[in-house]
């Protein structure tokens, strides 16, 4: 067992990460040396990978290699790799914006702590997920702690790819580029660490795309495969203009559901978190004086919960999508695996009473559509005008 067990089929990734750890190893001791490990250690990474494949996963992984002090270094089981693993480590400190954006002041903040000396482990790490939603303002507060970097601090910062990082915090960072993880590693990792059946984790680990975590919801909740199920029934739903205005408020609905389930689930395990944090009674009562702590949390709750809306409906429109592809896959005869096996009649009567060329361009307006969401154009307007594009397109 080791640190790296859980990132999924990322064999080169855990390989340039493990060799980084061992040149940092090199003079760990030396704590007053300006370059720990001769020099070799950089000190921003950038993680990249598409949603889902486990940026934050590896980033984790990373810093609790970096902090252990037992060899292989990421032993996995030592006192120091579990607080890492579990976000208790008092040098590794995990930044999760919970919403749309991460502003300046809190990054100033931020990079005053970073640079204080590590307590008690080998460096202060700073864990930067969705380093993307940083502001303008703050990426720059951010690239002033990247050009002059505290002896041992350490910045993993996590974007989908390394264009949403400014150019000049971007070139000062060594990249790390994760993969959106084969069908087969998905698949079995399902099967290894979640205990689901082989057949149920094939076919969520098809559907998710490489989305890990996706593809284990898909594989234990019905719920979520039900929802999924009924974006895909769209594209037969579309046989006239009332159906297709129908079809478009059902895929929003489906959408607004699936976001619905993940934040409560997320809200509750937080706030109950939080209550015992403060000392909850068995009553269930709170202590004086922590209503302000508990208001904070249900502010930063409601400001996720607008980003996750988005990324469902993002995330509906690119199931969707896969419908189309499955399409394109089997008109152009291409022999790559289809995403949406369960459907392979349907796919094959749409795919032989069309073009290629239609299906391009029904793909092309569901890219366009996505487009308009993030411009924040109202989502069931959104959603409409692409049923009714869908359905008439020639
Ligand atoms: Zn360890």
């Amino acid at each position: 067992m080791s640190v790296w067990d859980d990132l999924v089929g990322q064999d080169p990734v855990i390989a340039q990460l493990r060799s980084a750890v061992e040149a940092s190893a090199g003079s760990s001791s030396d704590a007053g040396r300006a370059a720990p490990g001769g020099g070799k250690m950089a000190h921003a990474w950038l993680f990249t990978g598409p949603p889902g494949s486990g940026r934050s996963a590896a980033a984790r992984a990373f810093a609790a290699a970096l902090q252990c002090a037992e060899t292989p270094r990421g032993c996995g089981h030592c006192a120091s790799c579990h607080q890492v693993l579990q976000g208790t480590h008092a040098d590794v400190e995990v930044i999760r914006p919970s919403g749309l954006s991460y502003g300046v002041k809190e990054t100033r903040e931020l990079v005053l702590r970073a640079s204080s000396s590590p307590s008690v482990g080998r460096w202060q790490v700073v864990l930067f997920e969705d380093a993307d939603r940083a502001t303008e303002a703050a990426a720059n507060a951010l690239l002033k702690a990247i050009e002059e970097p505290p002896p041992r601090t350490v910045w993993l910062l996590c974007t989908p790819s390394p264009e949403d990082m400014l150019m000049t915090i971007r070139s000062r960072c060594r990249v790390v580029t994760l993969r959106t993880p084969p069908v087969a590693a998905v698949t079995d990792v399902l099967v290894r660490r979640d205990g689901i059946d082989p057949t149920t984790a094939e076919i969520a680990a098809r559907a998710a795309q490489g989305h890990i975590s996706r593809a284990r919801r898909l594989a234990t909740d019905p719920d979520a495969r039900k929802r999924r199920a009924e974006v895909l029934a769209i594209p037969r739903r579309l046989t006239g203009v009332g159906p297709a205005v129908m079809a478009a408020e059902a895929l929003v609905k489906a959408a607004e559901a699936e976001a619905k389930a993940t934040t409560e689930e997320l809200n509750e395990a937080e706030t109950s978190a939080l209550r015992q944090a403060l000392g909850e009674s068995a009553k269930g009562r709170m202590p004086r004086g922590t209503a302000g702590a508990l208001k904070e949390l249900e502010d930063k709750q409601k400001s996720r919960a607008t980003r996750v809306k988005r990324d469902s409906l993002d995330r509906a429109l690119l199931d969707l999508a896969s419908y189309y592809r499955d399409v394109l896959t089997l008109q152009l005869g291409a022999s790559s695996d289809l995403v949406n096996t369960e459907l392979d009649p349907e796919l094959r009567a749409t795919a032989a009473n069309a073009t290629p060329e239609s299906t391009l361009r029904r793909l092309d307006a569901i890219m366009a559509c996505r487009e308009s969401l993030d411009a924040n154009v109202n989502p069931l307007l959104a959603v409409e005008s692409l049923t009714l594009a869908l359905r008439t397109t020639p």
